[in-house]
């Protein structure tokens, strides 16, 4: 089913992402996580893609078990900037051919160590182009979902031309936008603000990332320009080689911050699960009295 219908029918959604394992245990493993979350009955979930196409197969293979094999609701993320525009229509069949639906329709980063990356000539160099090539091709069988970066995305000069490029979005035919995970709500506030002010009028659902490993958030949140508060980082830092403890403080700060989310009216939570259920099945157990 499309989520742009799924979001009309429910009160609030519940999603989950997952990323495509690159071994058979690890996608064993992520089925068995699956199954776990299965249970909450999220709205739906999404397999990324691999920067640059490189896990075209494995996030189609992915994708298309978790739709067969599973009761869920099932969205492809797919970037652009590596494919030609002939190769992006190819994939998108192919998800048509077997009845998926939904599509998150990102440009990707751009590769940091391959100094002669270049996008093809034939090729889609924003978000916004891949949208309208899905629109202009496929008409309304795909619903389309799209990334929004409420502390402004890492390359933008600032906030406003990052919201002005995400009009564009909306404006190609998107349906929906997921967000860059954020740790202090009021970025995100201000971020809706603007948006409005923008005439974007899209669900625009908050990402979540649930901490269970300091170092690697530290690392994930200065890649993609999400800022981790001073209080939050000092609680953290003095247990950071505890993992328990790490996870502990992370869920206890995600409920928070989920909570005051939910009360201010946000229309779903995706969370991002980097395929382990524990973390984010405490959450929800704790929040789910607001959903
Ligand atoms: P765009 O919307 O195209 O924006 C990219 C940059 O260009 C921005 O700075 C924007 O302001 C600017 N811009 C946009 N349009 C124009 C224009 N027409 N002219 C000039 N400038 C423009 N990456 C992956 O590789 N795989 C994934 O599965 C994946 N999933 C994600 C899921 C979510 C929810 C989010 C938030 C991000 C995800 N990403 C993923 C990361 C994403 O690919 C990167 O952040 C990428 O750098 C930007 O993608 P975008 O679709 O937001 O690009």
């Amino acid at each position: 089913m499309k989520i742009s219908e799924l979001l009309k029918q429910v009160n609030r959604s519940i999603s989950f992402e997952f990323f495509p394992p690159k071994t058979k245990e690890g996608e064993e493993s992520l089925f068995k996580t699956i199954k776990e979350l299965e249970h909450i009955k999220p709205t739906f979930v999404s397999v990324t893609y691999g920067a640059g196409g490189s896990t075209r197969d494995r996030t189609r293979n992915i994708v298309k078990k978790i739709h067969e094999t599973t009761s869920l609701t099932v969205m492809a993320h797919l970037t652009c900037i590596g494919h030609t525009k002939q190769q992006l229509l190819e994939i998108l069949q192919d998800y048509k051919n077997i009845g998926i639906q939904n599509i998150l329709a990102l440009r990707g980063d751009i590769p940091v160590n391959m100094e002669d990356f270049k996008i093809p000539e034939d090729g889609c160099k924003f978000a916004n182009e891949l949208v309208e090539l899905i629109r202009e091709n496929f008409k309304d069988w795909f619903s389309i979902g799209v990334a929004a970066y409420p502390e402004g995305h890492p390359e933008s000069p600032n906030l406003e031309r990052d919201v002005y490029y995400f009009k564009k979005k909306v404006d190609a035919g998107a349906d929906f936008a997921i967000t860059q995970m954020f740790f202090d709500n009021k970025y995100f506030y201000d971020y809706l603000e603007l948006c409005e002010k923008a005439g974007i009028n899209i669900p625009i659902i908050p990402g979540i990332m649930p901490i269970t490993n300091f170092k690697q958030i530290r690392k994930f949140a200065l890649m993609c320009g999400a800022t981790i508060p001073e209080e939050l980082v000092r609680k953290l830092e003095k247990v950071q080689d505890n993992n328990e403890e790490v996870e502990k403080i992370g869920i206890e700060f995600a409920v928070k911050q989920c909570e005051d989310l939910l009360k201010n009216g946000v229309k779903g939570l995706h969370f991002y699960t980097l395929n382990k259920s524990k973390a984010t099945i405490e959450i929800y157990n704790q929040i789910k009295h607001l959903i």
